[in-house]
């Protein structure tokens, strides 16, 4: 009798399902709220939550895109990247919701 784990769902990782973030990934412009933050937290834990621009982590972080959707960027985890709040002020002079 083997099967127990696989039907124990403690044992699934919710916050973590790479299948998820396959699928998420080639949502064609900006993503609901709900996809965009498991994007995002997939994102924050994939750079160690460590900003690509400075290294700071013990600040606010962000998810920004490389190439902005609004300019056709895509949300592929190749295109976002973890940046601290200042990093991600200076790219974005008016920052509006998630960009
Ligand atoms: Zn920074
Ligand atoms: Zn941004």
């Amino acid at each position: 009798m083997e099967y127990s784990d696989f039907m124990n769902p403690g044992n699934v990782d919710h916050s973590m399902n790479s299948l998820e973030i396959i699928l998420y990934q080639s949502w064609p412009g900006r993503m609901p709220d709900d996809l965009w933050d498991v994007m995002r937290r997939y994102i924050l834990s994939r750079d160690h939550y460590t900003c690509k621009n400075c290294q700071a982590t013990d600040t606010r972080l962000d998810v920004h895109h490389i190439v902005p959707i609004g300019v056709g960027g895509s949300n592929h985890q190749n295109n976002l990247a973890t940046l601290c709040f200042e990093c991600h002020r200076k790219i974005h002079p008016h920052m509006r919701h998630q960009s």
